[in-house]
């Protein structure tokens, strides 16, 4: 079989669907707006004050006037709901803070009267962490959006923790450089959203995550002391590395507001290849032969199954480049030598033809064409909310175990669910296993909860591979963590607020 370029027919949907737009969904009746936290799952309001007409008149003079204190229930709807509909709190008051120093003040004073914040970047997260469980102020990172520094020698780059990471991925290539972080959400999401769930995403087989190309932070303790552990090296090790303690927390910690993050240059040659396989088997195996013969190059290589295709190409009117099969691959290549890295991709594609591992596969080097082939991939997230309500897992398994959970899961809720799919960054071991169905049901949720988390643990698998604990998972935590690292999490949570006053009921199991 021989590689063909192919033309993917123009997509209807070229624009990324941003964000508002599913809230707009809301607004006007296409959605169901979801039922309040506090009533879908048992959870108590903690001891905070609630805000008063006082706190709105200081929040109004700490932000110069109204404009940045939102109040009125339409402006403020948005903020409430987060992007799955799984959850909806009824905070009353959003702040929309630009420096550093302004929320340093906001926190110091709600530290005071003990009042609770939720930090809120893109809100495109994925377990109900970014919008309030009850009513906390929502502190929203919008305005924070200033790209301070690229450094093209060194590769550094210095902004505001508000900037849109596709933002910072177009400034970044200005100046020959790609952001280390790439993922379905990039033009909505927020990098200091990024660090706080500490984000994986499309690159990560490449670049690693976060922990490694974060050089610093800076950001507000709840207390509101500004922690300055901004560093513009790569090498810094003087003493207790404080901004790992930011990068994931959730919000939980402090709230991020400026970073510096190392950009890598960006690639020459890029190249993806689009293949069909017809196992979980030939995926596997196809995967190692990618890792082997492609080495250095490779910075790309998920997993799609043909229910997961399926969806992305119906609900945007997408066209497949290949026929139909059981399972896809993306892999995409990114070198400096053209000649060298076409070469070493036309062997790999060759071999694992000749293997029978892939059954079809297509490959190009056309910027449109890219696109297109990624968009069937980053858009699979938002079509299967299309379906009603999707619930997510975001899973690590061992790669022998990759698939079964799919099987198993598609047994376990039979027609209750409208599908049951599974995707995601096989280069990382990590499963996006999502159920679909018409509209939410405590039924089938039953069926799911704890069901995944288990088997997810009794593989020794991660209960979040990427996305976080948020709200959602927190009671699934202690399938991945042991007592004594809860119990140090807990105490840290404690040193560092002691009010507990930054996005309660968040990542720590309620006691
Ligand atoms: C289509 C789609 C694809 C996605 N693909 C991926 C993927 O490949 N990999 C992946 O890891 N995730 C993915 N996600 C999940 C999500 O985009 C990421 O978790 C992202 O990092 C969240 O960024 P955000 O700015 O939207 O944060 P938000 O959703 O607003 O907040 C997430 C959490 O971080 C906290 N937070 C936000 N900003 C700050 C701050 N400045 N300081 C302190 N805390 C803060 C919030 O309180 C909350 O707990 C995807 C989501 C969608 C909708």
């Amino acid at each position: 079989m021989t590689l063909r370029s192919i033309l993917l027919a123009p997509s209807k949907l070229l624009q990324r669907r941003g964000i508002q737009n599913l809230y707009r969904q809301y607004a006007s009746g296409h959605r169901e707006i979801p039922a309040l936290t506090k009533e879908r799952y048992p959870i108590k309001r903690g001891k905070f004050s609630e805000v008063s007409d006082g706190d709105i008149a200081r929040f109004e003079s700490i932000l110069g006037g109204k404009n940045r204190v939102l109040t009125a229930t339409e402006e403020i709807q948005g903020y409430n709901i987060d992007y799955l509909g799984s959850v909806r709190g009824f905070s009353r008051v959003v702040l929309k803070p630009k420096s550093t120093e302004e929320v340093s003040e906001i926190l110091k004073y709600c530290n005071e009267r003990k009042l609770a914040v939720c930090p809120q970047g893109g809100n495109t997260g994925l377990v109900g962490g970014s919008v309030p469980v009850f009513d906390e102020i929502v502190i929203s990172l919008q305005l924070m959006d200033k790209i301070e520094k690229i450094d093209e020698y060194s590769g550094i780059l210095v902004c505001q923790a508000g900037c849109v990471l596709e933002t910072l991925e177009q400034k970044a290539n200005e100046k020959g450089l790609v952001m280390p972080i790439d993922l379905g959400a990039k033009g909505s999401c927020h990098v200091g959203g990024n660090l706080s769930t500490n984000a994986g995403g499309l690159r990560l087989v490449r670049y690693g995550n976060l922990h490694g190309s974060v050089l610093g932070v800076e950001a507000v303790t709840a207390e509101g002391r500004v922690l300055d552990l901004m560093s513009n090296f790569k090498k810094d090790n003087t003493g207790y590395h404080l901004k790992h303690l930011f990068i994931g927390s959730e919000g939980t910690l402090g709230i991020i507001t400026r970073l510096s993050i190392f950009c890598p240059t960006a690639s020459k040659s890029i190249n993806v290849a689009f293949l069909g396989l017809d196992s979980y088997e030939s995926v596997k195996n196809t995967f190692l032969a990618a890792k082997r013969n492609l080495g250095e190059i490779l910075s790309s290589c998920e997993m799609i199954d043909a229910l997961s295709l399926e969806s992305s190409t119906y609900h945007f009117n997408l066209q497949s480049p290949i026929e139909k099969y059981p399972f896809y691959m993306l892999i995409e290549t990114s070198g400096s030598n053209i000649a060298h890295d076409e070469e070493k991709l036309t062997n790999f594609l060759e071999s694992t033809m000749e293997k029978g591992l892939v059954l079809d596969g297509t490959v190009t080097n056309e910027p449109t064409k890219m696109r297109n082939i990624w968009k069937l991939r980053e858009l699979i997230a938002d079509s299967l909310i299309n379906d009603g309500y999707c619930f997510k897992y975001d899973i690590s398994l061992p790669l022998d175990n990759f698939y079964d959970i799919v099987l198993a899961v598609r047994d376990r809720v039979g027609p209750l669910a409208t599908k049951v799919t599974g995707y995601g960054h096989i280069g990382d071991s990590n499963l996006h296993l999502n159920v679909s169905c018409p509209k939410y049901g405590s039924e089938i949720h039953k069926l799911l909860e704890p069901f995944v988390y288990e088997y997810t643990s009794n593989v020794r698998g991660s209960v979040s591979a990427e996305h976080g604990i948020g709200f959602l998972k927190t009671k699934y935590l202690k399938y991945s963590k042991r007592p004594e690292s809860l119990l140090l999490m807990t105490q840290l949570k404690g040193l560092m607020d002691p009010n507990g006053i930054l996005n309660p009921y968040k990542v720590l199991p309620q006691v």
